[in-house]
């Protein structure tokens, strides 16, 4: 199976990037900056409910090698797809543009109407847009993109390429970014100016990030507890199964969700789902039942017990006899849940999962927002090779896409590496 990046493969990335650079821009980046992917532990469709979620950063990354600019440019180029966007920065603000006048203290997540770059470079041209509103004195640069982190398979490109570009941004242009500054202006670049209306856990995953250990986040106060997570430790570790199929047949499902959790809070008179305590549930769930009719109230189940979940899995963590078995039984409570309750699931994740199982992981479920991407499973070193073979047969006999497999490595968020 592939080995995961280890100190020399970042070392052959960055020089990939700087490589790179030369040959687009001439001349030297001044630094080069990299932001991780991440995958979610357990808490799924728990961060826009104001919940908890536990991810970990991955040893996966964007890496941007930028350099200043004496104009008012910006150039982006995106290795993977051999693209460039140019746009001027005063472009994105002032009159005739898709200038906004919400700033940065505004609550309004909603998309602007015309951003001036769509598609790819929605993201890092709404991460220039959204630190300027910001009043950030962001500088005209170029910028090069290369990423390891596969696209579209639920392990969080996008807030890679979004966390690697502001600290690009702020590094070539000589201002600093707090570490929840960075995560809260790139998660308003994707809801406002990409258009995506995700919640903060992805850009919180990128940004916060720390070698060994999960974050245990609580969505509400913006409270981020790294948890020690040494599954080498134990002689196991977290499986990443990417089954190949793009989550973007599920882009209406993930809004349609939120807005059946906004529903649910608002006719329960909460602010958030987060508010509904695990003993209010029957009760809860037996007034939206009425109320809104039964998938409103199974969404509500989801979101309430996931949150729960969350706790117990931090609670297992801490605990002195930690130990595997526990921690898999509520990954699999967890996909469960999205997949009957939640029904964002597909039957690439739901056979990966239960292959996972049968052949000897701790546990298994999908990560992510779901409608494809990846699941995690919980694997003995012991029966790696017998899970990877067990999963990849299955996929072959249903006629599936062959599955991709790497280790999940806790690692380090954004940072500058040279
Ligand atoms: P993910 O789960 O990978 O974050 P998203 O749909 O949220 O999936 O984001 C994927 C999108 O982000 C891509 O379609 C592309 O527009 C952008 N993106 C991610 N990585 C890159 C990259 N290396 N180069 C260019 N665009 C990228
Ligand atoms: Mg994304």
């Amino acid at each position: 199976m592939a080995v995961s990046l280890d100190t020399g493969s970042v070392a052959s990335a960055v020089d990939g990037a700087r490589r790179g650079f030369l040959e687009r821009f001439g001349g030297e980046p001044a630094g080069v900056w990299a932001a991780p992917g991440r995958v979610n532990v357990i808490g799924e469709h728990t961060d826009y409910n104001d919940g908890f979620v536990l991810p970990m950063a991955i040893d996966r990354a964007c890496y941007a090698a930028a350099a200043p600019r004496a104009d008012r440019i910006l150039r982006v180029y995106a290795a993977q797809l051999d693209e460039t966007v140019e746009l001027s920065l005063d472009a994105l603000v002032g009159p005739g543009s898709a200038a906004d006048t919400r700033d940065a203290a505004s609550t309004d997540m909603s998309p602007l109407a015309e951003p001036a770059a769509g598609g790819w470079a929605g993201y890092p041209v709404g991460v220039a847009w959204v630190l300027q509103q910001a009043g950030f004195p962001v500088g005209g640069a170029d910028v090069y993109l290369s990423s390891t982190v596969p696209v579209g398979s639920g392990l969080s490109s996008s807030a890679a390429l979004e966390c690697a570009t502001a600290l690009a941004l702020a590094g070539v242009s000589g201002f600093e970014l707090t570490t929840h500054e960075l995560a809260l202006h790139t998660q308003r670049a994707e809801n406002i100016y990409a258009g995506v209306p995700c919640g903060p856990l992805d850009q919180m995953s990128s940004a916060f990030g720390q070698d060994g250990s999960v974050l245990f986040i609580d969505t509400r106060s913006g409270e981020v507890r790294p948890q020690p997570f040494d599954l080498a430790a134990e002689d196991a570790l977290l499986l990443v199964i990417d089954t190949r199929v793009s989550h973007d047949h599920g882009e209406n499902g993930y809004a349609d969700r939120r807005a059946a959790c906004e529903r649910a809070a608002e006719f329960l008179g909460v602010r958030a789902l987060r508010d509904i305590a695990l003993e209010d549930l029957p009760e809860a769930f037996a007034k939206v039942s009425v109320g809104l009719g039964e998938t409103y109230a199974r969404r509500l189940r989801h979101v309430v017990t996931e949150d729960a979940r969350v706790q117990q899995f931090v609670a297992i963590l801490n605990h002195e006899q930690f130990s595997l078995p526990p921690l898999g039984h509520r990954m699999m409570q967890s996909h469960a849940s999205l997949r009957d309750d939640y029904e964002v699931s597909a039957p690439e994740l739901d056979l990966a999962v239960a292959t996972a199982v049968a052949a000897g992981a701790h546990g298994a479920r999908m990560t992510g927002g779901g409608f494809g991407g990846s699941a995690i499973a919980l694997v003995d070193r012991a029966v790696l090779e017998e899970v990877r073979d067990a999963v990849r047969a299955a996929f072959a006999e249903h006629g599936y896409t062959e599955p991709q497999f790497f280790p999940a490595v806790a690692s380090a968020g954004a940072r500058r590496i040279v």
